[in-house]
């Protein structure tokens, strides 16, 4: 893995690369932050440089050229124990922590942990969704990291700093990530050739709330298509409540879904609206980024009002978003909000 392709990182970057520097990395790592922002891409990394033969073990660095690199490039490294909870569970299996019953102590990584290098001179292991470890693994997990082996590394990644138990978290050092920039989560889609276009990428990351993983949702094409048919219709004048309803319920029943996904659904659409009106108020009072799209600068230009009372306007229509978010949060029927939504948004820019 290329170093540059971490993004939003660098403090985290040079604080390891100093505690290596002084052979003070502990051997245990608490990587806490949303989801989607690179943590386990810094554990990948730490551990190739450890790993890598080339490059001296105590700097981040790695040569991406010797064996123990190939074999981290591809996923075959023996001596890195990787686990995570699968998506469709909700709690990371006990199996992979000390192996299935009948195999109970001789498998998983509390096992491995056990073992000898067989490449190099250490060994590591990624434990990804460890807040979704229940008290059995947590407490099985908490004797390896108890007797740690020398040049042993454990690196436990976690959202929820609160759902580690404070006896797993007292014998790690936490490093808290923060979420990424825009601009980052945009160059990252670009790169990772997720999104088509750089306009496609630079849209996205404005709705993804500095995570990878959100902007990737984004990027589904049910998402993507619903994301535009709004930006469609919000644009246009008169804005036209029914066909808006309409399209919104329609969009969500094609979806589909339970409840829970269909709210989640018309959150994305608020979301969409929220982004749309917040790029019209920006716009309009001719700050931020400067350059909006085509539909945006008609969108504003169609209102015969001063600027001050364009961006009123626009910020009533924004308050009116809000409201409907909050509904659909507190379980309210969505037919009903949206309906209601669409009518007040008609008001809200005939007045
Ligand atoms: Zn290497």
């Amino acid at each position: 893995m290329i170093a540059d392709q971490i993004r939003g990182h660098q403090l985290i970057l040079e604080m390891l690369h100093r505690g290596l520097s002084r052979s003070r990395l502990p051997h245990a790592l608490l990587f806490v932050g949303n989801a989607g922002i690179g943590k386990k891409r810094v554990a990948r990394h730490l551990a190739q440089c450890l790993f890598c033969q080339q490059t001296p073990a105590d700097q981040l660095v790695c040569c991406n050229e010797c064996n123990s690199c190939k074999q981290m490039a591809a996923g075959t490294h023996p001596d890195l124990i990787s686990v995570e909870c699968p998506p469709d569970k909700a709690i990371l299996p006990l199996s992979l922590i000390i192996g299935k019953d009948e195999q109970r102590g001789r498998k998983g990584v509390c096992y491995e942990m056990s073992l000898r290098p067989m490449l190099g001179d250490r060994r590591i292991a990624i434990i990804d969704d460890a807040d979704k470890m229940n008290a059995e693994s947590a407490n099985a997990l908490l004797k390896t990291l108890e007797e740690p082996a020398a040049n042993y590394l454990m690196i436990l990644i976690a959202s929820e700093l609160d759902a580690i138990l404070p006896t797993i978290r007292s014998r790690c050092q936490s490093i808290r990530f923060g979420r990424l920039s825009d601009e980052d989560v945009a160059a990252l889609l670009v790169q990772q050739q997720l999104a088509e276009s750089e306009e496609q990428a630079i849209q996205v990351a404005r709705l993804a709330e500095g995570s990878l993983s959100t902007a990737s949702q984004l990027l589904d094409e049910s998402l993507e298509e619903l994301r535009v048919n709004i930006t469609r219709q919000l644009s246009k004048k008169p804005f036209q409540p029914q066909v808006f309803a309409q399209s919104i319920m329609q969009a969500i029943d094609d979806i589909g879904g339970e409840t829970a996904t269909q709210r989640k659904t018309a959150n994305w659409i608020i979301k969409f609206c929220v982004d749309f009106y917040h790029q019209a108020i920006q716009h309009a009072a001719n700050y931020g980024s400067g350059s909006h799209s085509k539909q945006i600068e008609q969108f504003v230009a169609g209102f015969s009002d001063e600027t001050a009372d364009r961006i009123e306007k626009l910020g009533n229509l924004l308050d009116r978003l809000i409201l409907t978010e909050e509904q659909i949060n507190q379980n309210a029927t969505i037919a009903l909000c949206i309906e209601s939504l669409s009518e007040d948004l008609r008001s809200i820019q005939m007045k």
